[in-house]
């Protein structure tokens, strides 16, 4: 019997449910079986792993991690693709499909313990994402995403330079981060009108700073970026409502010179910053 491929299966089954794409939900599929199989390869991706995948789509993808990992939670936000879901993922007894935002959902919660994140994100969610990851202290092995062309530059820029910014700041601070494998729009579903690249996001076993407490840490970098035009000092009075005579008597303490701006100052002396913040309660 001639077996199809399981782009052409979501294909068919797309049409057969009469599914209509929607630009705002990012909704642009790689229903490309080769392309598909090398993520997975990339994300390396393995019997005892758990992946999250975000915006399972048709569920090619959840399909082929499916087959190599452990357990697999697809979270997926748009509820008219659940019969074209029902029909890829039949007989697939180790995908848990959620229809849920992956923006609100209690990852800690379905996810238990450590896993890997695999997906061929929606753009318009790709920066709020990736903090909302970093930052939610779960044990994550590795992040694998596709992203924007435009996005990956911003998220892999060095202090220094103009894309250098509170998403590239923060990566820098939880994770080694890489660019896999550049994909045209005419890989997609329909086609976007962007490029894309394949990211990988390795969370550092030991960070490369190590603020006494990094709530306050990532107060402070968040303060740095807040307001581009202003000075580290009018941020952090702002951000922590103290005059501004108190925000410049931190910085000096610690050798940053108050007028300097936040884009500008290493994560090691945000860091220093911090912890003089910390002793003066
Ligand atoms: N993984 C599929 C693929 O590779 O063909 C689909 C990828 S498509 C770029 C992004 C998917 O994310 C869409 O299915 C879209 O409905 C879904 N999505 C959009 N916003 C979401 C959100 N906030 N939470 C979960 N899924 C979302």
């Amino acid at each position: 019997m001639e077996t199809i491929s399981d782009g052409v299966r979501a294909r068919i089954a797309l049409e057969k449910h009469g599914f209509r794409f929607q630009r705002t939900l990012g909704q642009n599929f790689l229903l490309d079986d080769a392309r598909v199989a090398r993520i997975v390869a990339l994300a390396g991706v393995g019997e005892a792993d758990d992946v999250l995948e975000i915006g399972p789509g048709a569920g090619v993808l959840t399909r082929a991690l499916a087959r190599r990992a452990r357990r697999v939670v697809a979270l997926e936000i748009d509820r008219a693709l659940a019969p074209v879901l029902a029909e890829m993922l039949a007989g697939v007894s180790n995908v848990r499909l959620e229809f849920a935002d992956a923006l609100k959902a209690d990852l800690a919660a379905l996810m238990g313990g450590r896993f890997a994140v695999v997906a061929n994100l929606p753009y318009y969610i790709t920066a709020d994402m990736v903090m909302k990851l970093l930052k939610s202290g779960l044990d994550v092995s590795c992040i694998t995403i596709m992203v924007q062309k435009e996005a990956a530059a911003r998220m892999m820029a060095q202090l220094g330079e103009a894309q250098y910014c509170l998403l590239a700041a923060t990566i820098a601070y939880f994770a080694r981060c890489e660019s896999l494998m550049d994909v045209p729009p005419g890989a997609f579903t329909p086609p976007p009108h962007v490029e894309s690249r394949l990211l990988r996001l390795t969370p550092y076993a030991k960070k490369p700073v190590q603020p006494r407490n990094e709530a306050l840490f990532l107060r402070v970098l968040a303060a740095a970026f807040a307001m581009r035009r202003k000075t580290l000092a009018n941020n952090l009075s702002r951000a922590f409502q103290v005059p501004r005579e108190q925000a410049a008597a931190w910085l000096e303490a610690v050798g940053i010179n108050p007028m300097a701006r936040g884009e500008a100052v290493e994560l090691a002396a945000l860091a220093r910053l911090s912890d003089a913040m910390v002793e003066c309660g």
